[in-house]
Formats: structure tokens, sequence, C-alpha cells
């Protein structure tokens, strides 16, 4: 019947005029993944049984005519635990660990009777920029075979765009939600830094991770993010009175002052995101926004104290995978503690993760903190800054392209990590400044191939910045 074309406010819509039922509506997802998973590898654990399950108690219920999500099925990427099943975060570490909670977003989710279809694949501990480094093999762009889906949460991406399921979570610290929905044709938010909570997310760099929704447009994208936001004592980073839910009146194209960071458009962009991006620019225009040239300079060193600070964090977030605690162990083959250590990390990390964590102690080492991670922070402080120092002109969102390419080729980026950091250049700022930022696809493509632009918002202003983007999606 193809009922996972639909968007999740048709989906939602069909459910309560009784057209069809959440149990037909699953089906038809699982069935996509049926045909296609072996292929694109979206999916890690597929939760066939459960998911048909909660569809019949959904449909038994009439839960639709209570929640907006009850009854749609949604992939999570697998770095969110979801009590008594696996959760591996595309490592070997974690192969066969099961989850022994709910993190707080399912928690919510499952209250509000969503459907959780299965965990979703993942660059290895959510450490990449391709889905490539994932010890499940990669994953690949629904919208050509031979190319990368972004990452880390590809897997959340190309599972949404190969209609597996109607939208997604997934996890973003540099840009891995909005750069994979780039990549395959999708909206993806990253909220303001403690609207979400992230108890039961893998940490990978705690002071930027955010988990956020992937989904075909900007309002489904918001049914999902509505449940997934507010406060919760197991995670302090959320103690804000913000996140709520704010309705404000909505404004109109032609009262937008828009501002475009200069930095954004310099080198490293293909020709054709410049022109695409250059042509949203003119039509935003034409609808009677006011479009200003804004200076960002501290945008130059984002990239680089993203990949200082970043790595610190996972380097001693990722120490508790020791064997002991949790994860992969060769204690039987080991001499002693530090033979065991060495074992059961070095035979079950990947390379990219050993590659953070090499960088991210080396820049805590003392002798070279106050060189690295420190500048690093005061920089990260000054970025900050000047964020509010242009929005208190009374700018309404900056915008820039999400990413400097389309998606690219598997194996491009593999060996050349430099390269594949570059592609981080757009996103990672709004995770440095804790502020709110979406990707939409643009109406113009590459050789078929969907390209993404970023609207950034002020911290906590994330209401607004979905109402912005909901009357500026194409
Ligand atoms: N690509 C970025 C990195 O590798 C972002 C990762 C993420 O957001 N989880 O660090």
């Amino acid at each position: 019947m193809g009922l996972n074309n639909l968007q999740i406010k048709e989906a939602h819509q069909g459910l309560c005029q009784g057209k069809f039922s959440s149990q037909e509506l699953v089906q038809d997802c699982l069935n996509a993944i049926e045909k296609d998973n072996q292929q694109i590898n979206a999916f890690i654990t597929i939760l066939k049984e459960e998911s048909l399950k909660e569809a019949r108690r959904v449909d038994q219920e009439k839960l639709f005519l209570k929640s907006s999500l009850a009854g749609i099925p949604l992939g999570i990427k697998d770095n969110i635990l979801l009590d008594g099943v696996l959760c591996t975060a595309g490592s070997k570490m974690l192969e066969n660990y099961q989850a022994p909670y709910d993190a707080t977003v399912i928690k919510n989710l499952k209250k509000a009777g969503a459907i959780l279809i299965g965990k979703t694949n993942l660059d290895e501990f959510a450490l990449g920029s391709s889905s490539e480094t994932s010890y499940f093999g990669p994953v690949k762009n629904p919208h050509d075979l031979s190319r990368v889906p972004g990452g880390s949460s590809g897997g959340s991406a190309a599972a949404v765009a190969d209609k597996m399921c109607l939208g997604a979570l997934g996890s973003d610290t540099g840009g891995s939600v909005r750069q994979p929905a780039s990549f395959c044709g999708l909206v993806g938010f990253k909220p303001s830094y403690g609207m979400v909570s992230r108890y039961g997310l893998m940490a990978a760099a705690s002071s930027l991770d955010q988990i956020g929704p992937l989904g075909k447009s900007v309002e489904d994208v918001r049914f999902i993010f509505d449940i997934l936001r507010g406060s919760d004592s197991r995670d302090s980073t959320t103690q804000i009175k913000e996140n709520a839910r704010i309705n404000k009146k909505n404004k109109e194209i032609k009262d937008l002052k828009i501002g475009v960071p200069q930095e954004c458009l310099g080198e490293g962009l293909s020709p054709s995101v410049k022109s695409a991006f250059e042509k949203k620019i003119d039509d935003l225009e034409k609808k009677g926004a006011q479009i200003k040239k804004v200076n960002l300079p501290l945008l130059r060193h984002a990239l680089a104290i993203y990949y200082l600070i970043m790595p610190a964090e996972v380097s001693s977030n990722l120490a508790r995978y020791d064997g002991i605690r949790y994860g992969f162990s060769e204690f039987v083959k080991s001499k002693n503690l530090l033979d065991f250590y060495l074992k059961s990390r070095s035979q079950s990390f990947g390379e990219e993760v050993k590659r953070r964590i090499i960088l991210g102690t080396y820049s805590l080492t003392s002798g070279h903190k106050e060189d690295y991670y420190l500048r690093a922070q005061k920089i990260r402080t000054l970025l900050k800054k000047s964020f509010d120092d242009i929005f208190r002109q009374k700018i309404d969102c900056l915008i820039s392209p999400t990413t400097p390419t389309s998606a690219f080729a598997l194996g491009e980026k593999k060996d050349d990590p430099l390269a594949m950091y570059l592609s981080d250049i757009l996103t990672v700022p709004a995770n440095l400044a804790g502020l709110p930022a979406i990707s939409l696809p643009m109406m113009t493509k590459e050789k078929g191939l969907p390209i993404g632009w970023q609207i950034i918002g002020n911290y906590l202003k994330d209401d607004q910045i979905l109402d912005l983007a909901q009357l500026m999606e194409d």
C-alpha cells in the first residue's frame, strides 16, 4: 500500500480517520526494511515482533486520538538506550551489550505510543561524518548506493530516506543529525543544548551532544521534538525553564531579517552548493526577507577548536569501556591488568575511535593542556559571545549551506581524516555555541543528489527556529 511514503502528519490523520491501522503502517515499513536493509545497512537491530505487538496495542486502544506520534514507526540511533535491546554504538566493544534501562527520550516516545521499529547504524561511537566506521559495515545513501549517507547518524537518515520508518532519532555533537539529513534530502534538527535530556545517550562529547529528530518535513521533526523535549532530573543541563513549548504568532517571510555569515561562503564550497545557496538567498529576498551580510571572524577557528575539545571529552567518556565495567573483554588471554586493558581496548575499538582518544589524551596532558585544550575553551567562549552579539542586532536567524559538498563517494575520504573533518566545518559552530540549528533540503540538486541548507537560531529559541523553518521550507 505504500503507507511508509506518508509524512507523520498524514499518517496521524489517516490513523485517526480509520483509513488504515498502525499495524498496516508498521508492516509497510517492515516490508521496506526487508527489501532494502541488506543493501543499505541502515538498521543494526530490527524489532519486528515488538513493533507489531505495540502497533496492535495502539490500534486497540486508539492511542492516536490522544497523541500525534502514537502508532508512528520511528528508527532509533544505536547509541540511545532501549531497555532490553542490544545497543552497540556501532562498535565491536559493545557488540553484545544489552541496554539495562530506557533513555529519557525513549521513555517519552514510549509514553506517546510511538513504535520503535529498530536501532540504526552509525559511525562507531558517533565519531564520523560518513557512517563508514561502523563495526557492522558502512551505510549506503538511498539516493545513490555508491555514496555515503553522511554521519554519524547515517543509518537514521538512510532509514527515513528509504521509507523504512517515518522519522528517526539521531545525536548531533558536531553535525551528525544535520549533515546526514542534508546528504539524504531530509530535515534534521539539533535543539539548543539542554532542550533534550541526554540521559541514556552514550556520551561522546558531553558539552556538545544533543539528541535530535530527522524527518521528511519540518512539521514531522517538530512532532518528534515536542515529545523529546523537557526538563529531566537525570540531566542537570536540562534544568531550564524555556524548554516548555512557546506558541507565538508566526512571522511572515517579508518580516524576517536574515544574517548570512560571510565566512561560510569561502573556499571549500563546491560550485553547485554555492550556486544553490545563492539561489536560495535570491528567492528569500524576492519574497521580501531582508538579507544582511554578517561577519563572524571566529568561525575560521571553529573546526580547530572543535577537534580539540571534542576528542578531549571523548577520551574521557570512552575510558569507561575497559572490558570490566562494560564491553569486550580479553580477560582470559591477559597476563596482567595492563595487558588486559590494552588487549580489550585495542582489539575492539576501531581506528577513528583510537585516533580521537589519542588526540584527546594528548591535548589534555599536563604541559599541553594550556596550549591546546584551555586555549580552545577560551576561543569557544569568544565564539559564543560573537553569536550573542549578532543576535543582539535583531537578526531572526543565520543561514548557510549545511555542508560544503553533497554526498561524497563511499571510501573517498575514509583514509583522509582531515578531509573528513572538513566536511563538518559548517555544522560544528552551532554545537560549540549550544545553539539550535536545522538542516533543510533545497529544491536544487547536484546531479540528482540532495543539497542542504541550515538555519541557526539564538540560544533556546528552538520554537522560533522551527516556525521560521516551516515558513521558509521549499
Ligand atoms: N562528524 C563530527 C565528528 O566526527 C560530528 C559527530 C557527531 O555529531 N556525532 O566529530
